[in-house]
């Protein structure tokens, strides 16, 4: 995808909701009985349909995320 649609995890708002590319590299509490490390974007109720690595976020005004990003307003899917 171009830059433009990509979330900059250097975004003001990313930021305040720690955003990050690579999950891994993110400090996940558990939430709602999933364990930190179960949590990335490919599995948030916030990530809109799509294909490929980086797909549409609701939170962020449908600018791409990585699916195996995150952030702190990550709820389970489904
Ligand atoms: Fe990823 Fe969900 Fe946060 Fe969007 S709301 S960036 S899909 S964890």
């Amino acid at each position: 995808p171009a830059e433009g649609q990509k979330l900059s995890p250097n975004d003001p708002m990313a930021k305040s909701l720690h955003y990050v590319e690579d999950a891994s590299k993110a400090k996940r509490p558990p939430r709602e009985g999933t364990p930190g490390e179960q949590q990335f974007c490919h599995n948030c109720k916030f990530l809109q349909a799509g294909e490929g690595e980086w797909r549409p976020c609701s939170i962020f005004g449908g600018k791409l995320v990585s699916v195996n990003g995150w952030c702190s307003s990550w709820l389970k899917a489904g």
